[in-house]
């Protein structure tokens, strides 16, 4: 069997994303940069993964765009949606998954995955920040430190303290007021991981709970929500490091795929020339 290569690139609103497989699903190269549709974000993340394992674009048997700024990337052979990527991935990653929730940059979506891997329902969030990628963000930059220090400074909290504002331009405003107050940012940061984690719950008991709960996204980085969740709903929620990367993942699983089915008929026309 040739060693057929397989691209999924998934273009979010805040990040890009691209991961490279190698036939039976072996992750080979992965790379995110933190711009995404509209942007170079795209094809840097490609360039990045393809310097990441020595190959070039051509190389690629087939490469499969997903996400947000899924139909702006003219290389992609086929597009499909970042339900049915996230899906794939973490079916791929988690075969128990049940109940999946991908927090992003702009939005979050619960999802009910079947015992065969397939999506059986989903529901997203409002157009409202809160409860995703972009409201931790904002947090984040009104607290001048960087998002993957949010985890670290809300796990050393040693006092509940809620922000009950659920607009992100309030909550804002009452994080602000905390600081002026001399709340400590440890506090306060835990308070911002629990009130991202109710919007998630709330969007998840929508969808109806199953376990196993995965989480993916960007967001599922952040292990301060991911345990806010799970304590809130008493159960425990699986994730992995590469959580951000699921929908890219997915997405390179259907070129893959893709990549095989084309493979086969070509071997199939060329034994019928033969006979
Ligand atoms: P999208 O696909 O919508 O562009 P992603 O799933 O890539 O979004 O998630 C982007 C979000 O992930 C950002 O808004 C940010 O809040 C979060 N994020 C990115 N990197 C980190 C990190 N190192 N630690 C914690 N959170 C992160």
């Amino acid at each position: 069997m040739s060693d057929l290569l397989a691209c999924g690139v998934d273009i979010g609103s805040t990040a890009s994303k691209c991961v490279i497989l190698r036939q039976a699903s072996e992750v080979v190269a992965s790379c995110v940069v933190p711009v995404g549709a509209g942007t170079s974000g795209p094809m840097r993340a490609i360039a990045g993964a393809l310097r990441c394992c020595g190959k070039q674009l051509a190389d690629m048997a087939c490469i499969c765009s997903t996400g947000y700024g899924r139909n702006s990337l003219e290389q992609a052979d086929f597009e499909t949606t970042e339900l049915a990527c996230h899906a794939k991935g973490a079916y791929a990653l988690f075969p128990q998954v049940r109940t999946l929730l991908d927090m992003g940059g702009q939005d979050a979506k619960a999802m009910r995955i079947g015992p065969d891997g397939r999506l059986a329902n989903f529901v997203m969030n409002d157009k409202c920040a809160a409860g995703t990628g972009r409201f931790l963000d904002v947090m984040a930059r009104v607290l001048d430190v960087d998002i993957s220090d949010l985890a670290g400074l809300g796990a050393r909290s040693t006092k509940k303290m809620d922000i009950s504002s659920t607009c992100t331009v309030f909550a804002e405003s009452e994080v602000i007021s905390h600081l002026a107050n001399n709340a400590a940012i440890t506090d306060v940061v835990a308070g911002i991981h629990r009130s991202v984690a109710s919007r998630a719950i709330g969007l998840l008991r929508r969808v109806g709970i199953e376990e196993q709960l995965v989480m993916t996204g960007g967001v599922a980085r952040n292990e301060g929500v991911v345990e806010s969740i799970g304590a809130g709903l008493g159960i425990g929620v699986v994730t992995s490091p590469f959580a951000q990367f699921v929908g890219a993942f997915g997405a390179a699983l259907m070129a893959l795929e893709r990549a095989h089915e084309r493979e086969q008929t070509r071997k199939i026309r060329s034994a019928m020339r033969e006979d």
